[in-house]
């Protein structure tokens, strides 16, 4: 590796400027100062190099979204070809053109069910923005307007726009903008490892799930618009439901006429093995939310697929839905995702996750790194996992300090991206790495998991 504390290298100059005028979401921009941004200069495949030529594993693809791989010429041929078409055209006013059209088609034979009929936006936020008022406007049109609470889940991620952040989980989110968005009822979290104490994974996913009746009961039935859920919870760290969870889940909904929407911005486009998650935890949304894998990360754009429940309802009663954005459904996003969703089918990717490198990517980590003295659990399906790291194996005893941002320090140090939520460390590469690839993340992993070990158990001893 090159020495770069020496040499001036372009990266430090982007470093300099970055730190006076960039304001980077999710960080401590201090902290991010002092020591620099990691400049990030070019991607191919699964890997990604920074300004000084270090090579890297993305083993997060980028933020949970290049499911096809970095450097995809069909991408980016697809994007210049409708930009030297059309670069822009809105889809508000009696107006359509064909990428859009034709997106919304791919997206409703690929979606289990009847999710037949798509709205278009430009961030899984939006998206999720979308389903709140679209939930809220179905049950006005079906004389019910009483109908408006949403019932979410601890921990949940559902995005960074006030309504988004609201309906996630996620204590610090809400602590730094409050007064959150009123309406919004929260139930506990399938995390069997951390929260089961004692009950078995079946008990406890239909426990957790029995949560939902509780609440629903408690705050009355005709005053609930929908539940929200991620099939497995990604931001949270990878919390992966136990078998019983969703269709109770689904019952619950059903018996009570609430509506069911599934946040499938990360599970969907293949990262469980299935187009979707619902398809792996058997279940059947009314509303399904999609962003990050649609296009792979390589334009912004996210969708609404919706059951004809509520298609036909928005379309049978007269009048606008006021709800839109400028560049819903963009021409070359549009364009671009069509063509990444072509690829997800033609070259058999996600089959391949479903039966060869999801599988061994799961058994490759339980078999180097599943008796590893830091490594209390891990879970995962597909080409996504979690795993938890402890002080005590025995006693599944969590640390006090940030160990997951330690261990993340060291797996950049090792030459693997990976990500850590809170005692978590989680997985989510793209889905065209090859077994070599696979193995060479894990080995990577292992390294670092070696070197925090080797910080952090003076601490435990403490
Ligand atoms: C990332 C994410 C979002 C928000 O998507 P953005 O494009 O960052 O707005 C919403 N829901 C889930 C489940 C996500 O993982």
């Amino acid at each position: 590796m090159p020495d770069t504390t020496t040499t001036p290298t372009p990266g430090n100059a982007i470093r300099d400027m970055d730190a006076r005028h960039h304001l980077h979401p999710f960080s401590d921009t201090r902290a991010l100062n002092q020591r620099g941004a990691r400049v990030i200069a070019r991607a191919e495949g699964v890997y990604v190099w920074d300004a000084d030529d270090n090579q890297l594993i993305d083993g997060m693809a980028g933020l949970w979204c290049v499911n096809i791989g970095y450097g995809r010429q069909e991408l980016i041929d697809a994007a210049v070809g409708q930009m030297q078409t059309l670069p822009y055209y809105n889809t508000f006013f009696q107006s359509t053109h064909a990428p859009v059209t034709r997106l919304a088609k791919a997206i409703a034979g690929i979606t289990p069910g009847d999710l037949d009929r798509v709205f278009f936006a430009n961030s899984g936020s939006e998206a999720i923005d979308t389903v709140i008022r679209m939930v809220r406007h179905y049950w006005t049109l079906k004389g019910k307007p009483y109908r408006k609470l949403l019932i979410a889940r601890e921990n949940a991620y559902h995005g960074s726009t006030l309504a988004g952040a609201s309906l996630g989980g996620m204590g610090h989110m809400h602590r730094q903008c409050d007064p959150m968005l009123p309406g919004i009822h929260r139930i506990g979290q399938p995390y069997w490892y951390g929260e089961a104490d004692g009950l078995s994974e079946e008990e406890f996913g239909l426990q957790r799930a029995r949560e939902l009746e509780e609440k629903i009961l408690e705050v009355g039935p005709d005053n609930v618009a929908a539940f929200i859920g991620e099939p497995i919870q990604g931001a949270g760290g990878v919390i992966v439901p136990p078998r019983t969870y969703w269709p109770e889940i689904q019952r619950i909904c059903r018996k009570y006429d609430v509506l069911l929407v599934a946040d499938e911005v990360i599970c969907g486009f293949g990262r469980t093995g299935q187009w979707f998650g619902c398809q792996t935890f058997d279940f059947q949304p009314d509303i399904l939310s999609m962003a990050k894998g649609l296009s792979s990360g390589y334009l912004p754009i996210s969708a609404v697929a919706v059951g004809d429940r509520i298609a036909d309802t928005l379309t049978e009663h007269c009048g606008d839905f006021n709800h839109g954005f400028t560049y819903s459904g963009h021409p070359a996003a549009a364009a671009v995702a069509l063509e990444n969703i072509r690829l997800l089918r033609d070259e058999g990717v996600i089959e391949s996750v479903a039966t060869d490198t999801g599988p061994y990517l799961q058994s490759r980590l339980r078999g180097v790194i599943g008796e590893h003295p830091l490594c209390g659990h891990i879970e995962g399906i597909g080409l996504i996992a979690g795993l938890a790291l402890v002080k005590d194996r025995q006693s599944r005893t969590f640390f006090d300090g940030d160990v997951g941002t330690v261990c993340r320090d060291e797996c950049t140090a090792a030459g693997l991206i990976a990500r850590a939520c809170g005692n978590r460390i989680v997985l989510s590469p793209p889905l065209v790495i090859s077994r070599e690839e696979i193995d060479a993340m894990v080995d990577r992993l292992r390294i670092a998991l070696d070197r925090t070990y080797a910080r952090v158990s003076g601490l435990s001893d403490a």
